[in-house]
């Protein structure tokens, strides 16, 4: 059997991860130090025999016994409000943590997936963004935190598989949602739909002309899994390329939930990116993926989820005591 450490394991992707794993017959040892995850999100996976979990902080030194075939490093927060409550961990996680699992990987021999982000092209100049555009982030912005951790850790694990020619993969992920985001994490999909569940109004930042392009979280897991089993070890993009501005996305949340608000404008947060959208090429060729899922049926089983939600997580205005977590 062949065994997988998968950091942010509580987290939205690293949950549906472990999922993912242990369907396929792996044992699947999770990590998390839940300051952004939720262990609700891995729960019905304790009672399974192949699964394991660690409430942990990666950015310490992380022992693990036994094999280990391969390593995804998950652990992240991945929200702009979140990386605002939280700078400091954030840019921890994304070094120190990398760091510190290319080291565990190293030690065994595993092969190791690093999640890196859209947001390493910052506010892009190209479009759609190849692997190859460099980017043209803010250093110092309120981003920076996170984009560039991200970019360190594509370097990082870039110097480890070039130096110490370790099995790696990174993987570029662009906007995802599904089940198990958060309600509150900031993040435009659960800001809007929980706003028409409490009915409020719709708040669009800026003109809401910026663009995003949504891949449903099924189809991201797919990619990842497929990236992580070939042989690529340059960064790849997985999302989907369906383009749409902020406020035809609201729209499509106005149509979808029924809601009787209206959109709002609220100020453009400091150095938004203005548009966005994955080339996808690189995938399509050399690990034969694409979406699947179109926006209509990802959003559809997406409002389900939050619907089924016991009503008080809808006014729960912080996930977590961040300051509990201050180290
Ligand atoms: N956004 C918005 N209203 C909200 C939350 C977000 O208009 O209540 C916008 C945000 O300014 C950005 C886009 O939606 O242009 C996506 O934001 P999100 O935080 O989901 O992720 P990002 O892609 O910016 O990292």
């Amino acid at each position: 059997m062949k065994t997988v450490l998968i950091t942010g394991a509580a987290g939205f992707l690293g949950s549906h991860l472990c999922d993912k794993f242990i369907d396929k017959g792996y044992k699947v040892i999770g990590i998390d130090n839940l300051i952004t995850g939720d262990l609700k999100n891995i729960s019905h996976l304790f009672p399974h025999e192949n699964f394991e979990f660690y409430n942990h902080d990666v950015s310490k030194f992380v022992h693990v016994s036994g094999k280990l075939d391969y390593i995804l490093h998950f652990a992240s927060p991945a929200s702009p409000i979140d990386y605002l409550k939280i700078p400091i961990q954030t840019l921890k996680v994304g070094s120190l943590g990398t760091h510190n699992l290319l080291g565990l990987a190293k030690v065994k021999n595993a092969r190791i997936l690093v999640a890196s982000t859209s947001e390493v092209y910052g506010d892009p100049t190209v479009h759609p963004q190849t692997e190859e555009y460099w980017g043209n982030v803010n250093p110092v912005g309120p981003r920076g935190v996170y984009d560039e951790a991200k970019r360190f850790q594509e370097a990082m694990t870039m110097a480890y598989h070039t130096y110490h020619g370790l099995e790696t993969r990174i993987v570029r992920i662009f906007n995802t949602y599904g089940p198990r985001m958060r309600l509150n994490d900031g993040r435009v999909l659960p800001a809007f739909i929980g706003q028409a569940l409490r009915g409020e109004d719709l708040t669009v930042f800026g003109k809401g002309n910026q663009t995003r392009s949504f891949c449903y979280v099924d189809d991201l897991v797919e990619g990842i899994y497929r990236l992580l089993m070939s042989d690529y070890t340059m960064p790849m993009n997985i999302g989907n390329p369906d383009e749409i501005t902020i406020s035809e996305f609201a729209e499509e949340i106005i149509k979808l939930t029924g809601t009787t608000q209206k959109v709002i404008n609220k100020p453009l947060p400091t150095d938004d990116p203005m548009q966005r959208q994955p080339n996808i090429d690189k995938a399509r060729k050399i690990i034969d993926w694409e979406p699947k899922v179109s926006r209509a049926e990802g959003l559809k089983i997406t409002y389900d989820y939050f619907k089924s939600l016991p009503p008080e997580e809808l006014y729960k205005k912080e996930h977590k005591d961040f300051k509990a977590f201050e180290k």
